[in-house]
């Protein structure tokens, strides 16, 4: 018999956990869920997490030396960070667009009971993503990828910092005297070799992984069921136009882009990422999700480590595409909901804002939330910010899930147009998924 596929697998899992997780809150026994099953959850989130830093250190100093061309290096950094901002800014656009056509704030404007009985629930959280919004400055940001101290980035997880001093080091490897750098370009790729020995093994356990975390948020999205009811009332429309929003950018852009200047067909390239967009969808991170994304890519649809290893991590932090998006469609919802009139060129800071913000907020948790405060100042709405952000942070673990299948898909396809627009794309070695 054929063995049934990995996404399949964690298909299934994911749909008992919606399944468990429903069950356990209807019959009111959600506390042995976050007891007992949301620890195999957060056992598999850690493992993931625990392997991104050092796959990353390993395979792009081994990728770095092996290109051994700073010019190529160079055209590949400007191709993918030009891509990265290009898709950024359509993404918000297309959030725009759908936000207008659908107008999901028109009913909660006319109605301040149900938003200030909304907002009062979710004030205090507000609260704290608005002072975390605080500290952020976009050139501070971009100071600090280049680190006081290599070692500190990789035991913070500090992606960009990480990335900076990786390259280098790859890049001085090749600068050694010939048998002296080889034997350490070796010993680094050996060990990124292993480390993506160590994501298959973790993947044999994803189905477990991701039953425990959307049962357990399930349980933690049901704890309050009037609530959740109000919430999805009023807030239906906003959601479901995020939705399409998401949607439209991945048929409009990603499969226009790949079909375009790739030969990768997109079957083959949405099989091999299946598992990787799954994961995204249970973790609402793409940066535990980024080894997989690795794996995904370079093993389904035959990337070149040389490529994937540089632009995938960038991507991770860089690369928001669901997040700017919504960030359009939320600017806009808040600002109908009080009653506030977007022009023309109100929309456009929309785009610059966020598409700036999602580029300086790479290192900070939390991060849509973060990014949506800072385009709200920007157009004015200093007063409404707290009580807007609190009347849809009820609703934002779920879209957070959504948006993030988006900013991993976004990274992949970026990935795979790159390579292939400079012949780093091998697709006859080895294409089958980690398994
Ligand atoms: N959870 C998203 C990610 O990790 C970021 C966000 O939208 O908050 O890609």
């Amino acid at each position: 018999m054929k063995k049934l596929a990995l996404h399949w697998w964690i298909l299934i899992a994911l749909g008992l956990g919606v399944l468990y997780g429903y069950i356990a809150t209807a019959t009111g026994s959600t506390a042995h869920v976050l007891l007992y099953v949301d620890p195999f959850g957060q056992i598999f989130m850690n493992l993931l997490r625990m392997i991104a830093v050092p796959l990353v250190l390993f395979s792009l100093v081994a990728g770095a030396a092996s290109m051994n061309d700073t010019a190529k290096m160079g055209r590949i950094g400007g191709k993918t960070i030009g891509l990265y901002v290009m898709t950024t800014a359509i993404a918000i656009t297309i959030g725009l667009v759908t936000v207008n056509l659908i107008q999901p704030g028109t009913e909660l404007a006319n109605n301040p009971e149900i938003r200030e009985r909304l907002a009062n629930a979710f004030a205090g959280q507000a609260q704290t993503s608005i002072q975390s919004a605080e500290n952020v400055s976009i050139i501070q940001q971009i100071v600090s990828i280049v680190p006081q101290n290599p070692f500190e980035s990789l035991a913070e997880s500090k992606m960009l910092q990480v990335v900076f001093f990786a390259l280098l080091l790859g890049i001085a490897l090749t600068r050694l005297p010939r048998e002296r750098g080889e034997h350490i370009i070796h010993v680094f790729q050996n060990l990124s070799d292993a480390i993506i020995i160590m994501v298959q093994g973790i993947m044999k356990f994803a189905p477990i992984g991701v039953f425990a975390l959307i049962a357990s948020v399930i349980c933690q999205i049901g704890k309050d069921p009037e609530t959740l009811a109000d919430l999805m009332g009023a807030l239906g429309a906003y959601m479901g136009t995020v939705a399409i929003g998401l949607i439209a950018h991945m048929v409009l852009v990603y499969t226009v882009l790949l079909a375009l200047l790739t030969n990768v067909p997109l079957r083959k390239f949405f099989r091999a990422i299946a598992p990787a967009q799954l994961l995204a969808f249970s973790s609402s991170s793409s940066g535990a999700t980024l080894p997989v994304t690795m794996t995904c890519v370079e093993k389904g649809i035959g990337v070149d480590e040389e490529a994937s290893s540089f632009i995938l991590p960038i991507g991770a932090t860089i690369n928001m595409d669901g997040t700017g998006l919504y960030q359009g469609v939320a600017a806009v919802f808040i600002c109908t909901v009080f009653g506030r009139e977007l022009s023309v060129g109100d929309q456009l800071t929309i785009v610059l804002t966020a598409t700036m913000a999602s580029i300086g907020t790479a290192a900070v948790p939390g991060v849509g939330i973060v990014m949506l405060t800072i385009v709200l100042q920007q157009l004015g709405m200093a007063n409404e910010m707290a009580m807007g952000i609190a009347l849809i942070l009820g609703v934002d673990r779920p879209l957070d899930m959504c948006r993030t299948v988006l900013n991993v898909t976004g990274d992949a396809t970026v990935a795979t147009v790159v390579a292939s627009s400079e012949g780093l794309i091998h697709p006859g070695e080895r294409h089958h998924e980690p398994s």
